[in-house]
């Protein structure tokens, strides 16, 4: 199975900058999520490694070998993507082993090929079905058993699960996770949609209009985030700013108020100017223990497990908590109360360039 390694990839639409310098390596057999909001350059990633797109610069490795001037077929990947691309006039099953048939695999195989792919995608009652005859959700799952059927080595996922109801696309996150690890396939799928990356990736890479901001475990990416942005969009942080006065054995900062907020370690200079992101299930709030802040309890949401709680602080900051649901009816809109975190739940950055909120701009 490849491993692929994208060197500073460049494509441009007019102004537009799809891919704005990417780099990225996908290890042999790794499954790597592409996470980020739309339009930050996903679709053209897979384009350009799948070969149906040409970069204006940079080099596209497979194996240490420079694939970028190669012809598709060359490639041995399948691009599964946005539009299923089926092809109508053949059924379920004619679809999915379409790939072993042109390969001229042997009926034993296509057979157990097709049963399995059948079973995973929870389509063995309409494997005589025509894509016309089909919902959205069931073409897409026919897709995605063509692409896996389809003797690749790579796999390119363009928001695979994207059509399916909640229940079938969080269970089918297990099941495609397992079965393209049997097969080995290094595999490349990107998503917006966050907890999909976390559950389902072995390295997150986290992309921002055409840039890799940030690539590591998923669990690296929740609890270290590069950059403001990645701390947001993995799991939402709030942000508070002030100046750095110390930055070891904890980096203590002071607001404009003049309150003084605690958070982990960083390299920072006192005096600096800086931002300290603590997600919302890591912001506590209490009327009893003494807090960094003060808040007022705006609105309180139920979400089953948890409750949302938007606060607006004293300074006229917005912000919120995620608390758990037994604390219902003990905390209620207008409540005064305490807002706190413990030090090593609070990631400090360096002011960004163009400002907080341009940085946290999601278009
Ligand atoms: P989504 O999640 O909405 O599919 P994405 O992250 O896949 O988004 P891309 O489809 O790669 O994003 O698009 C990146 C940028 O390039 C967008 O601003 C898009 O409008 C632009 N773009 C993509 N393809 C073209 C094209 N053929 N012509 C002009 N602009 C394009």
């Amino acid at each position: 199975m490849p491993n692929v390694r994208l060197e500073g990839l460049h494509k441009s639409y007019g102004d537009i900058k799809a891919a704005d310098g990417l780099d990225l390596e996908v290890r042999d057999g790794e499954y790597l999520c592409v996470l980020g909001p739309t339009g930050a350059g996903k679709t053209t990633l897979l384009r350009m490694i799948s070969g149906l797109l040409r970069p204006d610069k940079g080099k596209i490795f497979f194996n240490d070998k420079d694939y970028t001037r190669r012809e598709i077929e060359e490639r041995k990947a399948a691009l599964l993507s946005q539009s299923y691309a089926l092809f109508p006039q053949l059924t379920v099953e004619e679809n999915i082993i379409f790939g072993l048939d042109i390969r001229g695999a042997d009926e034993k195989l296509k057979e157990q090929v097709l049963i399995s792919m059948l079973d995973l995608v929870r389509l063995s009652g309409r494997s005589k079905a025509f894509p016309g005859e089909l919902s959205g959700g069931m073409q897409q799952r026919t897709a995605l058993a063509r692409a896996l059927a389809s003797g690749a080595d790579l796999l390119l996922l363009d928001e695979p699960l994207r059509a399916l109801d909640a229940r079938l696309r969080i269970s089918l996150r297990t099941e495609l996770r397992s079965l393209v690890k049997s097969l080995r396939m290094t595999t490349i799928h990107v998503t917006h949609d966050q907890d999909e990356a976390l559950v389902m990736a072995d390295r997150v890479a986290v992309i921002r209009e055409g840039r890799i901001l940030q690539v590591g475990t998923p669990k690296e990416v929740w609890d270290q985030p590069a950059t403001p942005f990645v701390a947001n969009f993995v799991g939402q942080s709030n942000f508070f700013t002030g100046k750095v006065i110390q930055s070891s054995p904890y980096t203590l900062l002071r607001t404009p108020e003049g309150a003084v907020l605690k958070g982990r370690p960083s390299e920072l200079p006192a005096g600096e100017e800086a931002v300290l992101g603590v997600k919302i299930g890591n912001t506590e709030i209490s009327k009893e223990r003494a807090g960094y802040l003060q808040a007022a309890v705006e609105r309180v949401i139920f979400e089953g497990r948890n409750l949302h709680v938007d606060l607006m602080m004293d300074n006229g900051q917005r912000i919120s908590a995620k608390i758990p649901s037994w604390r219902k009816g003990k905390v209620v809109v207008g409540d005064r109360t305490n807002v706190y975190w413990e030090e090593s739940k609070g990631t400090v950055f360096p002011m960004p360039p163009g400002g907080l909120e341009n940085e946290l701009k999601v278009e």
